[in-house]
């Protein structure tokens, strides 16, 4: 059975991802199963979205309440879920304004905009220049993909929006030179995600943010992936206590309803994006706002980031020792429950080894296994998927 429904995706589905082989029907806390009844232990979560677990009944009921009352209205209306859900992201992330978007990309293609209307007001010019960081991810559309630092990922859509330029995460003096009268931003990722797990340093970021203050560049961090308590903050900035002007957010913020937002401070809010600026349909509509709202009160109520704080040290030392153990394994590295185990070899063989066993897993690169599993994991979730792991490896 499963067979034939992949038969039927392959043939009418477009061919931009290589899947897994298996077809998923429903999942239940920090499991997922397929079709045909088999139980699977997630680590992906979706890619760092399902951070409440799957099938969580509060969640689900507000989002059924929500569907019974008004899905849509357009921005041209407000409605009390968006207004809601903005207080609550605020509160949150101590930004001071918001625009909800549909995905992460358009969180990106939104903040970029901003900064590019914040750099024409002051001086009328529209030539600046926006640094980028080698090895980012920001998203797949022309604004998100020209600051994405993977130049295979460009190649064929050239040219991008221009203007742009990389430099190196966690390397001051490089930042340092692309720097001109023209840069309007600086757009990295708290933790690249996509890239390979590197985080950026407290030293980078608080060089980058005095750049920033220095120069009146705005610093845009993107928390699409490392953010919503991932690392064991709300935002993995607050670790440091740098503050963006802009950042971005998605994937878990909506827990599997497709939403982004990007937030700005108010002297960004105030002098950039007006009305006939920007905007979008389905962003921020009554559905996605309950649900963000939801999940942010989830995230309080269920103390998922206390939890995240517990379990990470211990996921961190599990991984170490498999480090330890094989000489294949170079590397360990991350913040919270975001976490690459570094390969001297593809991983590829391994993840489908672990699928086969019931465990999901993702790479982020060819020789990286990424570890992004639900917020609510416990240690026995990580015992149990590192003993399948670890079957894996003791048979390459
Ligand atoms: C996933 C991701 C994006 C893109 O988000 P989409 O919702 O897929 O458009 C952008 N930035 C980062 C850091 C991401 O991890």
């Amino acid at each position: 059975m499963m067979k034939e429904y992949i038969d039927e995706a392959e043939k009418a589905l477009l061919h931009t991802y290589n899947r897994y082989q298996i077809v998923l029907d429903h999942g239940d806390g920090v499991y997922l199963y397929d079709i045909d009844g088999k139980k699977y232990l997630d680590f992906v979560s979706g890619i760092a979205v399902f951070a409440l677990g799957y099938n969580n009944k509060s969640y689900n009921n507000a989002l059924k309440e929500q569907i019974d009352k008004l899905l849509h209205t357009s921005n041209y209306y407000y409605n009390v879920p968006a207004i809601e859900a903005a207080k609550k992201i605020k509160e949150a992330s101590g930004m001071d304004r918001v625009f909800f978007t549909n995905s992460g990309a358009e969180a990106v293609e939104g903040a970029l905009k901003a900064a590019k209307k914040y750099a024409f007001l002051k001086d009328g010019t529209t030539d600046h220049e926006i640094i980028a960081m080698n090895h980012s991810f920001h998203g797949r559309t022309f604004g998100a993909l020209s600051v994405t630092g993977n130049p295979h990922y460009r190649e064929a859509f050239e040219p991008m929006i221009g203007n742009i330029k990389f430099a190196d995460l966690n390397d001051f003096d490089s930042v340092l030179n692309c720097v001109t009268d023209k840069t309007c931003a600086i757009i990295m990722e708290t933790v690249q995600g996509e890239g390979g797990i590197h985080p950026a340093t407290e030293d980078f970021l608080k060089k980058v943010r005095k750049l920033c203050d220095e120069k009146d560049i705005l610093l845009i961090l993107d928390e699409i992936q490392c953010g919503m308590g991932r690392c064991g903050y709300m935002y993995a900035w607050q670790k440091y206590g740098v503050k963006p002007d802009i950042m971005t957010t998605a994937k878990a913020l909506g827990c599997g309803v497709p939403v982004g937002a990007f937030l700005m401070t108010e002297k960004v809010g105030s002098n950039s994006l007006v009305a006939g600026d920007h905007g979008t349909t389905y962003g921020g509509n009554p559905f996605a706002c309950a649900a963000i709202s939801k999940v942010l009160d989830l995230f309080k109520e269920d103390n998922i980031i206390e939890n995240v704080n517990q379990v990470a040290p211990y996921l961190e030392k599990r991984l170490d020792e498999l480090k330890d153990k094989y000489d294949f394994i170079v590397d360990r590295r991350g913040m919270g429950f975001m976490q690459g185990l570094v390969f001297n070899r593809p991983v590829a063989d391994v993840i489908n080894k672990a699928l086969e066993k019931g465990l999901i897993l993702i790479n982020a690169g060819s020789d990286i296994i990424r570890f992004v599993p639900p917020l609510v994991i416990t240690r026995e979730n990580v015992d149990d998927m590192i003993s399948i792991l670890d079957s894996c490896l003791e048979s390459l």
